[in-house]
């Protein structure tokens, strides 16, 4: 599918995938006009989501091609339309996973923009005018000022891009849990993007971090850089099963098909089990962990932008960036690869002024 919308008339460089598992290339294609609640936005970095790539293998079967991938976005405002007062030109803005929403029901009157029936995201969605929207792989953006937050001073703009998706999808299930005040046992189920962020803002609050993960690899890291209290091997049944009953909540980030049943036997009774990993089959739930622990399990999507703006000056007060790998524009396919094989600690993140650019 083509853009054929009249008013974006703009011609943007960006890198797409053409095809279900393509490569990503240089692609130019047109952006809408700066109408007037929009801001324009020269952007500068924009990390590499696992969403992306169950994105371009059309893992959920809803991809759109070409695919322009991109929903961790920092840059700055190079245009504001006439509506807008909250941003100026020269702004350092972030922008996530959301760019469309009806503005008018009880979930977007709350800033809850994220559950709202007709939200459509940043990159693979429809907007207003019809047209497929692109995502960060880009070198400038067109977004509604609504889906903008402010990256406050003292932030970087590189390693604060994956807070849009991989932090505030954390932040938002933690803060509904209670569990952004300390006292409590956190479990984080996959030390990824979004798991690493995870542990950093339990130890800004003072929880105790467990972390469940495939990798040994990880283990040293996870506790003397991360701050993990403690590190079990979900594949070691008889430390999983040591450990059973001494978690208040757990927050599941796997990328992949697993079983839960072993993961809800850490709760203690009556815990919580977050899923917000996406596999693109389903995860096995068995009945007895649930019924014996009277446990619950529950999901959670990204955040709405009341509470992305709360979740970037948390991070800037307690000096929380992401861990990331800086790539050029010319590497996203290595990289790509690479986190398809678990092998990034723990984020990478494009660097877009470092691309040719190809218009
Ligand atoms: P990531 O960086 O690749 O981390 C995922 C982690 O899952 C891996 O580091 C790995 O941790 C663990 N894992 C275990 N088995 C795996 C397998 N077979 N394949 C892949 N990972 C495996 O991914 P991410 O960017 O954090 O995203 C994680 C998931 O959350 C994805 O499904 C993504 O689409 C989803 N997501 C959801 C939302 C939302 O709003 N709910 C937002 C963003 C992303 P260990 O090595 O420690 O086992
Ligand atoms: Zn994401």
């Amino acid at each position: 599918m083509t853009q054929t919308t009249p008013n974006h008339t703009q011609s943007v460089a960006g890198w797409a995938a053409l095809e279900q598992n393509g490569k990503i290339t240089p692609y130019v294609f047109k952006r809408r006009e700066n109408g007037p609640d929009d801001v324009t936005i020269k952007v500068l970095f924009c990390g590499m989501c696992h969403t992306d790539l169950h994105h371009l293998r059309n893992d959920w079967g809803i991809t759109f091609y070409p695919l322009v991938p991109g929903h961790e976005i920092t840059g700055l405002i190079t245009k504001v339309g006439s509506n807008v007062s909250e941003f100026k030109v020269g702004d350092r803005v972030g922008v996530g996973c959301l760019a469309a929403s009806c503005l008018n029901c009880e979930f977007c009157n709350d800033s809850q923009e994220n559950y709202c029936e007709q939200v459509q995201f940043t990159y693979g969605g429809i907007f207003w005018d019809g047209s497929i929207t692109y995502g960060g792989y880009s070198e400038m953006l067109v977004a509604h000022k609504r889906y903008v937050v402010h990256v406050p001073d003292g932030l970087p703009m590189d390693g604060a891009a994956p807070l849009l998706c991989a932090g505030i999808t954390v932040y938002s299930p933690m803060k509904q849990h209670n569990m952004m005040q300390p006292g409590k046992k956190l479990g984080v189920v996959g030390l990824g993007g979004l798991g690493h962020v995870a542990i950093k803002f339990a130890k800004a609050v003072g929880l105790h971090v467990t972390v469940i993960s495939t990798s040994p690899s990880k283990e040293k890291e996870a506790k003397d850089r991360l701050g993990a209290d403690e590190f079990l091997l979900s594949t070691d049944v008889k430390q999983m099963r040591a450990h059973s009953r001494t978690l208040d909540f757990i927050i599941d980030t796997v990328a992949a098909k697993h079983s839960l049943g072993p993961i809800l036997d850490l709760l203690k009774v009556k815990g919580n089990l977050v899923l917000v990993g996406a596999p693109d089959k389903p995860v096995d739930l068995p009945s007895f962990p649930l019924i014996f622990g009277k446990r619950m399990v529950s999901g959670s999507m990204t955040g709405g932008m009341k509470e992305t703006q709360e979740m970037m000056n948390f991070c800037a007060k307690h000096n929380i960036t992401c861990d990331i790998e800086l790539v050029k524009p010319d590497n996203i396919n290595e990289a790509m690869d690479r986190l398809a094989r678990n092998d990034v600690r723990y984020r990478f993140v494009i660097d877009i002024t470092a691309a040719k650019s190809s218009l």
